[in-house]
């Protein structure tokens, strides 16, 4: 018989079967007691798993094991450490003990802390998340951890994103015993994000610095053919991409990640994965772990993979869309409007309270997805504007007016609310998801947020919308448990929250210039870029609100803001520096050689005879001349706004420097730049064009 790759579906995962099969009863039992409740283990079963973790990875050929923990620089980071102890005598024993998987000791100093780790105490400390599987990546054993400092405070996107979660779990339970649900036991949320990416050829991309140290061209004149034939999307796939793909896929696949890669995307050489959707806390630990294959194994195809948001100017960017909803233990999904939504009460109170959440902390989603290379993408056309709103579609919108007017509710098949009405077709599914211009859309029985950027951890934006329905649903539930007639009052809080927040409903075309002048008569903010939207971060508001569901204290909100506001700072001075160093070095010496030649030919031609017309030259000459002059002034320019940088201290101040001044100058430098591009002889330019890199 074939083997089928499927055959090794999670052969690299310390999977739920694997620890049924391998761990002594109790200590199983222990462990999905421990998960369910979200509460720590004891050291002897951690110690029985340890033993059990061991013996699978060794017999799977791994000799080493690794705390695998997700820093606030957005990587992934690892601390490995070999099984093997001496015994002396010469030999040796592979051990590891329920403390070495409960607790490691990285040496942090070299992550960022926003200022929460003094030098004098540089260690962290990880800490076993036992919800999340370990896996066995490159002959390593990796125990997904999270990452605190000895004081406590998180380090990391891990900790608060699982705070999060408990705190959403706390607050539906309470939301949905008051609708007489005392079944369920536990509500999580689930998450699937599509990942969009761009794979060029490995040796034209290490011909480019502003690729190799910034991952995006910071030059590159518009090529004859971009995108507007739209002949890429869903077109055939080059084998060399279609032999990444089938790779990628099985080895994503042995670590228990379903996932599919296959369709081309809007933009030449762009391609989309989409994995099926998980536990919020895990789809994150498998997000950053697909990121991580997909640029190994295009390196082995000869490829690079592109995560940054805007990699080529001109060209679609690339996002991800977090497809987001909430599940109960009981197998119920909490968006599930059904076959008649209007009667289902349990989905139009988590509706409400999605409107109200996303209505009442648009700042918090708008900066949860703020970095400096996401800026390119929002408000640019192919993506969702930097407005915060929601698409509910047309069913929805006409169930949510009735609601609003008092007046009952016919649908399209004449079916009138408050009567069951299950004999009747199916709820028409087509009617929501058609709309691609919503950054925030409800897309039949979830929400998908659409505003992230490609290379983001999904953790930020989750830690958001957990804590934001924390929010809403809490209000929810204080204001029910005090009420007798508790029916009237669920039709009354919906009815009220639809009155209050529907501003935040848009079903239009998002990026049309009117929803700009709408949304600002609505009141909705819009917050066009990173300085201006990390800004709300530590808002009285906000920090209210992330401490009172025990997310991010003070502290830790004030060291985030201080670590997203730095790596914009630093992210624009290295594009700067790139910039700089590329005229310099690249690009003027291209332009004089071929000024050279071209005099050259001239003085050649005047040899042979004066007769010899030579107005390609002259004419030539004199526009490559006048600008290559001013590149080199521009240059100068750019040099001495990097240079000013020094003079501003306060974080806030510089990132909004770096915006409107360091970036200013290097716009102007590439327009320069991209129009000596075309003129200059194609051997003599250094490096590859948009339509080498593009068409391959
Ligand atoms: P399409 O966008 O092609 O219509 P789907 O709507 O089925 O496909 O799914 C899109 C993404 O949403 C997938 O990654 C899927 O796993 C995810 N998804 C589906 N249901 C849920 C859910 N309840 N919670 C979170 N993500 C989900
Ligand atoms: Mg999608």
């Amino acid at each position: 018989m074939t083997k089928h790759p499927f055959d090794d579906f999670g052969i690299h995962l310390f999977s739920e079967t694997v620890m049924r099969d391998r761990l002594p009863s109790p200590i199983f039992k222990k462990w999905k007691t421990a998960v369910a409740k979200e509460d720590s283990l004891d050291r002897q079963t951690a110690d029985a798993i340890a033993h059990a973790m061991k013996t699978w990875a060794i017999e799977h050929g791994a000799t080493q094991f690794s705390h695998w923990f997700q820093p606030l620089n957005g990587t992934t980071a690892e601390k490995h450490d070999s099984f093997i102890s001496p015994t002396g005598k010469g030999n040796i024993i592979m051990e590891f003990s329920g403390k070495e998987l409960i607790k490691g000791e990285p040496d942090a100093s070299s992550f960022p802390s926003g200022g929460l780790r003094a030098t004098f105490e540089a260690r962290g400390y990880t800490a076993w998340d036992p919800s999340s599987y370990a896996f066995i990546k490159d002959g390593i054993l990796c125990i997904p951890t999270a990452f605190c400092s000895y004081t406590g405070e998180a380090l990391d996107k891990k900790t608060p994103l699982l705070r999060s979660m408990e705190s959403l779990n706390k607050q539906a339970i309470r939301v949905l015993r008051l609708l007489g649900d005392t079944a369920s036991q536990r509500v999580v949320p689930t998450v699937g994000p599509e990942q969009e990416y761009f794979l060029v050829d490995k040796e034209l991309h290490n011909k480019r610095n502003d690729l190799k140290y910034t991952n995006r061209t910071l030059f590159g004149a518009k090529p004859p053919k971009g995108q507007e034939l739209e002949d890429h999307y869903f077109g055939s796939i080059k084998p060399r991409i279609s032999a990444f793909m089938k790779e990628l896929n099985e080895e994503l696949w042995k670590l228990g990640i379903y996932a599919k890669t296959q369709h081309n995307e809007v933009a030449p050489a762009q391609h989309e994965l989409a994995p099926i959707f998980n536990e919020t806390n895990v789809a994150s630990d498998h997000n950053q772990l697909t990121m991580e294959m997909m640029k190994k194994i295009a390196d082995k195809h000869g490829l690079v993979c592109l995560l940054h948001e805007k990699p080529f100017a001109g060209i679609n960017g690339s996002g991800k869309h977090n497809n987001w909803s909430m599940g109960t233990d009981t197998g119920i999904n909490l968006l599930e409007p059904g076959d008649t939504p209007w009667t289902n009460t349990r989905f139009l109170v988590f509706l409400a309270a999605v409107i109200k959440a996303v209505d009442e902390h648009q700042d918090l989603l708008r900066l949860s997805v703020a970095t400096a290379g996401n800026d390119h993408r929002l408000g640019a056309n192919e993506a969702p504007p930097a407005i915060i709103s929601m698409f509910v579609g047309d069913e929805l919108n006409n169930i949510l007016e009735s609601i609003e007017s008092g007046k009952d509710y016919v649908d399209q098949y004449n079916r009138i609310m408050e009567i069951n009405a299950s004999i009747l077709p199916n709820f028409p599914k087509e009617t929501t998801d058609r709309n691609r211009t919503s950054p925030f859309a409800f897309t039949g029985n979830k929400f998908e947020f659409r505003m992230l950027g490609s290379s983001l951890s999904i953790a930020g934006p989750n830690i958001v919308l957990n804590t934001i329905l924390s929010d809403s649903l809490c209000q929810f539930a204080d204001q029910l448990e005090k009420e007798s007639d508790i029916e009237s009052a669920i039709k009354k809080l919906v009815l009220d929250t639809i009155v209050k927040h529907k501003r935040i409903i848009f079903n239009g075309n998002n990026y049309a210039e009117e929803w700009v002048v709408e949304a600002e008569k609505r009141g909705l903010l819009n917050l066009k870029s990173t300085p201006e939207a990390l800004e709300c971060y530590p808002s009285e508001k906000n920090i209210a609100l992330l401490s009172k569901f025990n997310v991010l204290n003070e502290t830790e909100v004030h060291s985030r803001y201080e670590i997203m506001m730095e790596a914009y700072c630093k992210t624009l001075n290295i594009e700067a520096l790139t910039m700089i160093e590329m005229v310099q070095r690249e690009i003027l010496p291209a332009a004089a050689s071929y000024i050279d030649k071209l005099c050259e030919l001239a003085v050649k031609k005047a040899k042979i005879s004066t007769a010899i017309p030579n107005s390609m030259e002259t004419e030539l000459v004199t526009k490559l001349s006048a600008l290559t002059d001013n590149l080199y002034k521009k240059v100068n320019d750019l040099q001495t706004a990097v240079m000013n940088t020094k003079n501003y201290e306060n974080a806030h101040e510089l990132a909004h420097y770096y915006r409107d001044t360091v970036f200013a100058e290097m716009n102007e430098l590439r327009a320069i730049a991209d129009e000596i591009e075309p003129m200059v002889g194609k051997d003599f330019w250094p490096f590859p064009t948009y339509g080498e890199l593009l068409i391959f």
